[in-house]
């Protein structure tokens, strides 16, 4: 199959005769590019199972756009719900809500919950409008490999196994929405994202978080995978480990290799001198560079050796939770 990839204002046309007809395509959003199919056609949800390798207990979110009734694909049990849909939507925040049915099990790992998003990202609202209909999309990247948040990116992993790719421009955001169970009184984080605790706490008034509490069911499928890992070797060090990750680094050019280390601004001067992956200084910017930098790293070195920031609050939550799985 040959994959084509068009902007997003050339290319919607086509991208939306492609979805109708029962096909997938790669699609931008704010967070990171998709790979979405009509989510009330089974038959097209399969092929992103099939495409992207992902085990078919792991659920896919449906994307809308902003007008779009989202009481015809869920229930909306809560007042506070609400809230948060006037305070963060559209934009990086998913909610988990019971499905009445509409977007198919196979898209929904066969639950009886739904995840629904309306990205922000202009060009994804345009094709969400085109089609009018939910589109169920993962990351659109071969399953366990780093997100993509460029349209070069999702052609490294998907050339010749999709027709489409909506090039979209880089991603403004930088790691996936922040996943939130809102069946329950208390709203629950079950994937840590760039909508922070404190900003749904501010909203809804209270706010837990899933992932962290040990001994917990995964309400989340997703999370109990390995996720993002980018294909050359990896390590991670504590920020308080700067000696450490040098004496790997030091370790490895030895032995012939080529090592990188990836961490913010703040530290890079402990590493003056060797190659330096940079993610920027506030959690937003290192949120945005953390998986373009993984996947340039992937191509010239042998190893990343990944500094952490000393931080999990707010944004560094998420980025943390993402640096674990991928480098940890
Ligand atoms: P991905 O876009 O590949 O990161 O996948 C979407 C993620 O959203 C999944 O890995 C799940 O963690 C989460 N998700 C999607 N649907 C549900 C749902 N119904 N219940 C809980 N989590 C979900
Ligand atoms: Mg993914």
């Amino acid at each position: 199959m040959n994959t084509e990839i068009l902007s997003v204002d050339d290319g919607i046309e086509k991208a939306k005769e492609i979805l109708l007809s029962g096909g997938i395509v790669a699609m931008p959003t704010e967070t990171v590019y998709g790979l979405a199919a009509d989510g009330t056609n089974p038959e097209a949800v399969k092929k992103i199972f099939e495409v992207k390798g992902r085990p078919s207990d792991n659920p896919l979110i449906a994307h809308v756009h902003n007008d779009y009734d989202i009481n015809k694909l869920v229930v909306v049990k809560h007042d506070y719900i609400y809230k948060l849909i006037k305070a963060f939507m559209p934009g990086p925040l998913t909610l988990v809500m019971e499905s009445k049915g509409v977007v198919c099990k196979e898209a929904v790992a066969g639950g009886d919950t739904l995840a629904v998003r309306m990205p922000s990202h202009r060009g994804c609202q345009a094709l969400l409008r085109a089609v009018n209909l939910p589109l169920v999309a993962p990351s659109a990247n071969l399953s366990k490999h780093t997100s993509p948040v460029s349209a070069e990116h999702v052609f490294c992993d998907l050339n010749g196994k999709i027709p489409l790719i909506l090039d979209g421009g880089r991603c403004s955001g930088g790691i996936e929405s922040t996943v939130l169970d809102v069946t329950e009184k208390v709203p629950r984080i079950l994937r840590a994202g760039l909508i922070t605790k404190e900003m749904i706490e501010s909203v809804a008034g209270g706010c837990d978080i899933a992932e962290h509490k040990e001994g917990d069911k995964v309400r989340s499928p997703g999370v109990k995978y390995r996720h993002y890992r980018p294909k050359c070797d990896t390590a991670l060090f504590d920020i308080t480990e700067t000696d450490k990750a040098d004496a790997l680094y030091v370790a490895e050019v030895k032995k012939g290799r080529t090592p990188y280390i990836m961490c913010s601004d703040d530290v890079a001067d402990k590493f003056a001198g060797k190659n330096l992956l940079l993610l920027g200084k506030s959690g937003e910017e290192i949120a945005y560079n953390l998986y373009d930098k993984l996947l340039e790293g992937e191509k010239k070195a042998d190893i990343i050796i990944a500094v952490s920031f000393g931080r999990e609050d707010g944004v560094y939550l998420g980025i943390m939770n993402r640096l674990r799985k991928s480098c940890g």
